[in-house]
Parts: structure tokens; sequence; C-alpha cells
């Protein structure tokens, strides 16, 4: 089984996405993926790159609204 931890988490400064190259600004989320099978350690996704691998989705919260979530 392949085990894959992610979670959003806030740019501090600045950080280069992994996927795309993009650097992203203070306060933008990105995902921090890391998947055990492949080894080679965490990767960290800009939310573009997040939402076309399938770890962005949208929510409804309780109260009806979309929110976009990290799986
Ligand atoms: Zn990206």
């Amino acid at each position: 089984m392949n085990m894959v931890h992610r979670s959003g988490l806030i740019v501090l400064s600045e950080m280069l996405c992994g996927g795309c190259g993009r650097v992203m600004k203070y306060a933008e989320r990105y995902g921090y993926i890391y998947c055990e099978e492949e080894g080679d350690g965490p990767v960290r996704l800009c939310a573009d790159c997040c939402r076309q691998r399938g770890y962005l989705s949208l929510k409804k919260d309780d109260k009806g609204r979309e929110k976009e979530t990290f799986l």
C-alpha cells in the first residue's frame, strides 16, 4: 500500500513549488506531500499543482459554502 501523507500549510517567506517551479509567496497555501513509497522526501506543491494532482478538493462546510480542503 502506498502511504501518502499530506497537509496544507502556509508559506512563511518564499518557497519554490516542487511541481511547476513557481515561486510561492508569503501567506500562500501550499501542500506538503510526503510519499513513503517514492522515498525521495517531501515535496511542496502550490495550490494549482495540488488541485491537478487531486490533493485539494472542494467540500461544503456546515453552512453550505464551498471550501477547498486538503484531503
Ligand atoms: Zn506548482
